[in-house]
C-alpha cells in the first residue's frame, strides 16, 4: 500500500481525560496515562494553572517524550470581549499569564476560547466589545510571536460564546487580528451544533488551521455518536493538515472546578479514562491511516 508513511499529526489528548485539576498528584497521573495510553502531546487546561508545578510538570513532560499544548476560556469577570475596560484588562492578565505559563511548559500552542468567556452570553457581541477582541488579541500575538509561538482560536458554539460560532467567524476576526501566528481551531463537537457539516469549514480555513480537536456529538466515546469523522478526517487529509488532533472528552465521572460547570458536563459518559484514552488514539490512528493519500 501507499501512503504507509507515519503521519505527522501529533495525536494530543485533553488531561481532563485523565484528572480535573493542574495539582502534583494529577499532574502525575496525567503525564504518566498520556504516555502509557499511547499519545505524543498532553493538552492542559489552564483554567486552575496557578495551582500548576510549572517546572516540575516541564520536567515530567520531557522525562515522557510528551509534546504539550495548553488551552483555556475567559470568565465573565475577565472577559476581553466586553466593553468595559476593566472586565477586558482582567482578560488580557489571564490570557498573558497563559501564555507565559505555556511557553515555560515548553508548548508552542496556547489555544482555545481566548477570546470571551466560556458561557451563555444573552446578547450578541458588540462593536466595542469586538474591538476589545482584536486589541487584545494583537497584542497577544505580538509577545507569542517573540517566543516562537502560535494562538489558536477555538470555534465554540453559541451556548458558550457569542464572538465566533462558525470557521467565517473565525477567519474574519483573524483577518481583522492580522497576525501570522493567530491560526483557527475546530472542534468536531462544536461544529456538529454550527456548521454545515464537518468538510466545508476545513476547506474554508484551508492552511490556515493550526490546531483540531476531535469530539464526540456527546463528548463520550468516539464512534459511540452520530458525526461523519470519515469525512473530516479525508478533508484534513485533502488540506494538507499536519498539526496537532486532540482528543476532547468530558465525562462527571472526572470534575473540574469551574470548567466542568462552565461546559455544561453534567452527565456520566464513561468512568475509565484510561480505557477511554485507549480507544481514542486507536480510532484516531485508523482515521489517520485510513485517510492518507494513496
Ligand atoms: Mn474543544
Amino acid at each position: 500500500m501507499k501512503g504507509t508513511s507515519l503521519t505527522t499529526n501529533p495525536i494530543g489528548v485533553h488531561a481532563l481525560v485523565f484528572a480535573g485539576d493542574t495539582s502534583a498528584d494529577s499532574v502525575r497521573r496525567a503525564v504518566a496515562k498520556t504516555a502509557e495510553t499511547g499519545f505524543d502531546l498532553l493538552e492542559f487546561s489552564l483554567h486552575d494553572s496557578l495551582n500548576m508545578d510549572v517546572v516540575e510538570t516541564r520536567r515530567q513532560l520531557a522525562a515522557a517524550g510528551l509534546g504539550v499544548a495548553c488551552s483555556r476560556g475567559l470568565a465573565f469577570d475577565a472577559d476581553v470581549s466586553s466593553a468595559d475596560p476593566a472586565v477586558v484588562e482582567k482578560g488580557a492578565q489571564l490570557l498573558a499569564g497563559s501564555l507565559r505559563v505555556t511557553h515555560e511548559l515548553g508548548g508552542t500552542h496556547l489555544t482555545g476560547a481566548l477570546y470571551s468567556a466560556l458561557g451563555k452570553y444573552g446578547a450578541p457581541l458588540s462593536t466595542a466589545g469586538r474591538a476589545n477582541v482584536v486589541q487584545v488579541l494583537a497584542d497577544l500575538a505580538a509577545e507569542a510571536s517573540k517566543l516562537g509561538m502560535t494562538l489558536g482560536l477555538e470555534i465554540c458554539n453559541r451556548y458558550e460564546t457569542n464572538v465566533i460560532n462558525t470557521a467565517h467567524d473565525a477567519l474574519r476576526l483573524a483577518d481583522d487580528i492580522g497576525a501570522d501566528n493567530v491560526t483557527i481551531h475546530l472542534d468536531t463537537y462544536h461544529m456538529n451544533i454550527e456548521e454545515d457539516d464537518l468538510v466545508r469549514p476545513v476547506y474554508e480555513v484551508g492552511d490556515r488551521l493550526g490546531y483540531v480537536h476531535i469530539g464526540e456529538n456527546h463528548r463520550g466515546y468516539l464512534g459511540a455518536g452520530h458525526l461523519d469523522f470519515g469525512a473530516f478526517f479525508h478533508a484534513l487529509a485533502d488540506v494538507g493538515y499536519t498539526g496537532p488532533i486532540t482528543f476532547e472528552s468530558f465525562s462527571s465521572a472526572v470534575l473540574a472546578p469551574g470548567l466542568t460547570g462552565d461546559l455544561a458536563i453534567w452527565r456520566n459518559l464513561w468512568d475509565d479514562g484510561e480505557d477511554l484514552a485507549r480507544h481514542a488514539r486507536s480510532f484516531i490512528a485508523n482515521q489517520l491511516a485510513a485517510s492518507a493519500p494513496r
